[in-house]
């Protein structure tokens, strides 16, 4: 018999880099770097995706969104997260919660997390108080800790509904 509850990890990096905009959570945040990829390379969002994906053992988002298809370029990772949503609900998940963490040393984010938790929310159908976002540093340590990149990581735990 297939389990009632079950849960994801995800993890994703992006290279920060000059003439990006800056968009983490589905939220625009003004810096003078943005996140490096193929979408707009929402790290946040990324790490979710594959969360949701791995709880329901759908594969990860390379799978679901090969970086290099037209369709794909520069998109809002917004839409793609409300895809891979469908993904879970055509098979009966539904989203109990979510836990994230974005690792950066800049800039603070502290001002961006609720309007990150609104947009997460309103894009998978769900209450805020169903997302958790949490903003931490790698105290300088490594690539992360130099300012090179961004780094998100995420739980989800999702229920079979009947
Ligand atoms: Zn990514």
């Amino acid at each position: 018999m297939e389990n009632k509850w079950r849960i994801g990890t995800g993890f994703d990096t992006h290279p920060l880099v000059k003439g990006r905009k800056l968009v983490i959570g589905g939220v625009e945040i003004p810096f003078n770097k943005g996140l490096d990829g193929w979408s707009d390379a929402d790290v946040l969002v990324h790490a979710i995706m594959d969360a949701l994906l791995g709880a329901a053992a759908m594969g990860d988002i390379g799978q679901h969104f090969p970086p290099g298809e037209p369709r794909y370029k520069d998109i809002s990772s917004l839409d793609l997260l409300k895809e891979v949503n469908d993904k879970l609900a055509a098979q009966n998940w539904g989203i109990v919660n979510i836990d994230s963490t974005v690792i950066t040393e800049e800039p603070k984010l502290a001002g961006f997390i609720d309007q990150m938790r609104l947009k997460l929310s309103q894009t998978l159908s769900i209450k805020t108080g169903q997302v958790s976002v949490k903003a931490s540093t790698s105290s300088k340590l490594g690539c992360i800790g130099k300012g090179n990149g961004i780094e998100a990581r995420a739980v989800a735990l999702i229920e079979k509904r009947s």
